[in-house]
């Protein structure tokens, strides 16, 4: 079925409401559930990412607390007698060794006296160490590797009773960490200052360990915003990140988890992704999971690319069925539209046929009785004007040619005021006579009983005829009939019937010239048809009236035309019997200044 897209044209009116109203209905509603879909999609899939890097925080949270844990745990010595002195030596030493050989993560480990001293007017504590344990020096350091740590933050704060971490620094081994512990006697003053130096492998082995969808990354950070340890080893960079915004609020102890913690941004490795972090108090770190947002949402993204498809490919199909809808609804009443206006122009022959099997089949078969009804009335009608005109043609004649011998003086002399009725009555039963014969006509050609007997023949002949027949007319009338009779080819025709379009023709040329004037009446040769022209330089027709002017009973009425008679029927007549001869005709004409009229028939091929 070939479809025709002319859904904006006027004449598919209907059509394009059925269609649009189709496709509405069908896609509306979808495209509102695939909105929502989506956006229920996006809100879970926002969560489940959420969800997704807590689960990997807290978890990670949990094991890197555990370490620092560990190593604070044995940096917390206390003793329990009340005097200040410190440690004893032999026991210090002890302690380290054991401490050393314990803790892996424990590069050194040193004790350090603390003294207070007045310098300046001003009590300081000073402290240098009295025993060290490291890896270089697995059985204890001697006296002259012992350094004076009085003037270290880490000492200082340690002398004040606080335990210190330090910022992370990067050697060889890994990243480390400083940490001064004070040892605290039962009355908890401060008897010596434990210190040691921290490896981080063991925090980078936790955060090394972890990913996030294909890649999604976890790092850690210490206090100063620099990198301790970083899930992708081709990301690690030594610059603070305390700048980056997010990374900052971790690190002023913000507390960067759930929903509501997670952030969208641009990672400082300059890609876009959804963060979320933690901060671990002990040592003011920060620990920050971030998943690449294209790799996170990937899952959305192909939802949402399939739920667009979907659509795309429902909004086509709703548009082809929609059309074959609008055009199965329409196409019916097209028919029925088609069959109006062939009754309105009085076919009665064509029946519409519809088969859709529901109430527009029962309108058409409406239709078709109606139709049917319509024809016989048409029928009946006709049938009756012929009978009546037939039946008064009769009796009309013999008036006539009874009123004729009256006035002959055939039964008697006749009185000169009894001839002047009596011709007033042969006038108007000559009107009569000629509106019988032109029912009679209409009703033959409406019945198709107009009997059209074409032979070759010359059109001059029956020109020159209906002419000096109608002379008497014009001459009345002072009206000069000019007839250019060239040599012209014969014409296929009937000559009974020619001669009433003649005579139709050059009559009304005569009738509606008012006062004195010319007709003039001329032949050409046009491909294969002999067209005659009929000029008058009589009143001439509107070009409204033109239009309707070969329908039946059509007359103009303006005031120059009031008071003369007719029926309307003789152009029409004329019409019919020249399109019977296959032929054609036609009016040119200006109002006052005279009409031409035309027609054509076919040239005789001799
Ligand atoms: P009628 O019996 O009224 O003459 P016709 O069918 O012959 O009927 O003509 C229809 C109408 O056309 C006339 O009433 C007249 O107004 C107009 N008409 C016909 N021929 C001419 C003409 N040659 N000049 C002007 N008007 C004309």
């Amino acid at each position: 079925m070939i479809y025709n897209f002319d859904f904006f044209k006027l004449s598919g009116r209907l059509r394009n409401k059925i269609f649009f109203m189709t496709v509405f209905v069908s896609v509306g509603p979808l495209i509102i559930l695939g909105f929502l879909a989506f956006y229920s999609l996006n809100l879970f899939h926002r969560f489940d990412i959420a969800g997704i890097e807590d689960n990997l925080i807290n978890q990670k949270t949990e094991e890197v607390s555990g370490f620092i844990n560990n190593i604070i745990g044995v940096f917390e010595l206390r003793v329990d007698y009340e005097l200040s002195s410190p440690i004893a030596s032999s026991s210090q030493n002890f302690i380290l060794n054991e401490l050393l050989k314990s803790n892996p993560a424990l590069e050194e480990a040193a004790f350090v006296n603390t003294i207070s001293e007045e310098i300046n007017g001003e009590r300081i504590a000073v402290g240098k160490e009295t025993a060290k344990y490291s890896k270089t020096y697995p059985n204890g350091a001697s006296d002259d590797v012992f350094i004076n740590k009085s003037k270290l933050e880490s000492f200082q704060q340690a002398a004040t009773g606080k335990i210190y971490s330090g910022p992370v620094y990067y050697t060889l081994k890994g990243p480390m960490i400083s940490i001064a512990s004070p040892v605290l006697n039962a009355n908890n003053a401060v008897i010596n200052v434990l210190t040691g130096e921290i490896n981080l492998s063991g925090v980078q082995k936790i955060i090394q360990n972890s990913r996030l969808g294909n890649s999604g990354y976890l790092y850690l950070l210490d206090y100063d915003g620099f990198l301790i340890a970083h899930s992708q080893a081709s990301k690690a960079i030594k610059t603070s990140f305390k700048s980056q915004f997010f990374a900052s609020d971790l690190l002023k102890g913000e507390k960067k988890l759930g929903i509501g913690g997670q952030a969208r941004y641009q990672s400082v490795w300059g890609e876009p992704v959804v963060g979320a972090g933690d901060y671990i108090s002990k040592f003011g770190w920060a620990i920050i999971a971030e998943w690449p947002a294209n790799d996170a949402d990937l899952i959305v993204s192909t939802v949402r690319n399939q739920i667009i498809l979907f659509s795309l490919i429902v909004f086509i199909a709703a548009v082809f069925a929609s059309v074959f809808l609008a055009d199965r609804i329409v196409k019916p009443i097209k028919i029925l539209e088609s069959g109006t206006k062939r009754v309105s122009q009085g076919k009665f022959d064509q029946l519409v046929e519809i088969k859709t099997g529901d109430e527009i089949e029962d309108l058409g078969e409406a239709f078709n009785k109606m139709t049917a009804g319509l024809k016989r009335l048409e029928e009946l009608k006709e049938e009756f004007v012929f009978i009546a005109a037939h039946e008064l043609r009769t009796p009309v004649s013999a008036i006539k040619g009874y009123l004729s011998m009256v006035l002959d003086g055939t039964v008697g002399p006749v009185s000169q005021g009894a001839r002047k009725f009596i011709e007033e009555v042969l006038v108007a039963n000559q009107r009569l006579i000629q509106l019988v014969n032109d029912l009679l006509q209409v009703a033959r050609s409406d019945a198709g009983r107009l009997t059209i007997d074409v032979v070759s023949l010359d059109i001059r002949e029956q020109v020159k005829t209906v002419v000096s027949e109608l002379t008497p007319l014009s001459n009345e009338k002072n009206i000069k009939i000019i007839y250019q009779s060239a040599d012209v080819p014969g014409v296929m025709a009937d000559s009974v019937r020619l001669k009433e379009v003649l005579v139709n023709l050059i009559g009304n040329a005569i009738k509606y010239t008012i006062g004195s004037g010319e007709i003039a009446i001329s032949h050409e040769v046009k491909a294969q048809n002999l067209i005659t022209h009929i000029k008058d330089s009589g009143i001439g027709i509107s070009t409204e009236a033109q239009k309707k002017l070969f329908e039946k009973f059509y007359r103009v009425q303006t005031e120059k035309t009031r008071d003369i008679t007719g029926t309307g029927l003789g152009l029409f007549i004329v019409k019919q019997i020249i399109e019977k001869m296959n032929g054609k005709i036609w009016v040119e004409s200006e109002e006052g200044k005279g009409s031409t009229f035309s027609f054509s028939l076919p040239i005789a091929i001799s």
